[in-house]
């Protein structure tokens, strides 16, 4: 999970700063580290740091990266370790040139590929897939052109790759055959953004051109914009955990408002697993819409049960066990007037190790709700993902081993509904072959070693 953008910026005194405030829209993508490279007189100018955007910029350093072309990225860390050396972008010099890279996606065999390389003598610096990604581009970057270069790159890799990359003076961005995360380009006053989602381009003014298409790559020079198709395929994986959590409600993904797929669910899920209640509440941030949905479908008043700490962005987890009991709370707070002995219903996007929903539920309970209703906008989640989203081992999944009774037991609620798979399908207003649904089906779109595979 991650976020990328690509900027051309006719005013080389403003690009980092526009790069900064699209990646600052993307921030809810990842925050862990992040970075912005630019190009400048045959240079690369890149700066990057852990922690938030607004821990690791400001003006004097925004000043300080000039030039027309820019790269940046946001990262919540999937293959590599969370620390500096495998932030991004990163950059690669070579006889090629000057090439900094932004991914977000995972490959599967990127052990593979790097023993490879490095069986050929390539010496790596980091322990990101992102690096083998670069080592490969500057490579076949000697010999062919980035269209044909990106057709070589994509018979290596096996997984989810969105890239946006600096390649000397071009920003090209681009998008893998099953196309499982996003990709959009926007026109602005000044140039042209490519970015993980629209919300990116809406934060500097922009408007949408369109999406990226899988298979497809864009390239931008001398301040004119080109998509090339670059590999045909003849089916896709977007990602459905896209549209259910990671996505912003306000973005445009591939055609579809994430917010209406969301009240979509929302409103399917009520009429799926109606329950009589007096109030449905959502789990803040991430299943308001949903929630909202599912009120005006149950006809059951919305109201608040659960405030959110509008400045936890990343908690900081204490290592002491007495500390960390608080995690939780740090985060959400019952409202007691709203709940007090009243029947609750309440919605979230996903359960995915049914830790903080446990929590949740005992908190609606301690602040004297009557019944807690637990109902779920998506299906549930029983398979890891190897493209990209932080869900790696079946171990950790409290659906993988578990029917909906068990899990209810778990958390303590009255009841417990999950959203059906063919209502996911109807409120994303997508075919199943389109989409990635390995994490709700354990059916994988690309060759897993060990997992169920379809083609
Ligand atoms: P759980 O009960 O599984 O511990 O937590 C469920 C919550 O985790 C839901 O509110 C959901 O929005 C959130 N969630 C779902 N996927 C992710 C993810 O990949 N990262 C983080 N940080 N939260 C997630
Ligand atoms: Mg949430």
């Amino acid at each position: 999970m991650c976020g990328v953008v690509g900027v051309y910026c006719n005013d080389e005194n403003i690009t980092s700063k526009i790069t900064y405030y699209t990646l600052f829209a993307l921030q809810h993508r990842g925050q862990e580290s992040a970075g912005i490279a630019t190009f400048q007189n045959n240079m690369i100018h890149l700066h990057k740091g852990m922690g938030l955007l607004s821990e690791i910029f400001n003006q004097e350093i925004l000043n300080r990266i000039n030039g027309n072309y820019a790269v940046g990225h946001v990262r919540y860390s999937t293959t590599g370790e969370s620390k500096i050396e495998n932030a991004q972008p990163l950059l690669v010099k070579s006889k090629a040139g000057m090439i900094a890279v932004g991914h977000n996606g995972n490959l599967v065999n990127y052990w593979d590929l790097r023993t490879r390389l490095e069986n050929e003598g390539r010496v790596f610096l980091t322990d990101s897939d992102t690096e083998v990604i670069a080592q490969l581009l500057s490579n076949y970057l000697l010999k062919y052109d980035i269209q044909e270069t990106l057709a070589k790159l994509n018979e290596e890799l096996v997984g989810s790759y969105t890239l946006t990359m600096l390649i000397n003076d071009k920003v090209v961005g681009f998008r893998d055959p099953l196309g499982f995360k996003p990709l959009c380009v926007g026109e602005v006053d000044f140039g042209y953004v490519i970015a993980s989602e629209s919300c990116a381009i809406d934060a500097v003014g922009g408007r949408l051109i369109r999406d990226v298409k899988p298979g497809e790559a864009v390239v931008i020079e001398n301040g004119d914009i080109e998509f090339i198709k670059i590999v045909k395929s003849s089916r896709k994986a977007l990602c459905v955990f896209e549209y259910i959590y990671f996505a912003r409600p306000d973005s445009i993904i591939d055609g579809k408002s994430v917010y209406e797929a969301r009240h979509n669910m929302g409103r399917i899920l009520a009429k799926e697993s109606y329950v009589d209640a007096d109030i449905v509440s959502s789990i803040p941030d991430s299943g308001i819409t949903a929630s909202i949905g599912f009120s005006q479908e149950s006809g059951i008043p919305y109201l608040e049960a659960l405030i959110k700490n509008r400045y936890v962005g990343r908690t900081f987890i204490m290592p002491e066990q007495k500390l960390r009991e608080f995690s939780v709370k740090l985060k959400v707070n019952a409202v007691r007037k709203n709940v007090e002995g009243k029947r609750v219903v309440l919605v979230d996007d996903s359960i995915v190790r049914g830790t903080t929903s446990r929590k949740i539920v005992e908190m609606v309970r301690k602040a004297g709700a009557k019944e807690v209703h637990f109902r779920v906008g998506s299906p549930p989640i029983i398979a890891p993902c190897y493209f990209g989203i932080d869900m790696s081992t079946r171990e950790e999944l409290i659906a993988s081993s578990r029917n909906v009774e068990e899990i209810r037991k778990v958390l303590n609620a009255n009841s417990l509904a999950y959203l059906s798979l063919d209502g996911l399908l109807k409120a994303v207003g997508f075919k199943k072959k389109d989409l990635c649904l390995a994490c709700l089906t354990s059916l994988y779109p690309v060759e897993v070693p060990g997992e169920n595979c379809y083609s």
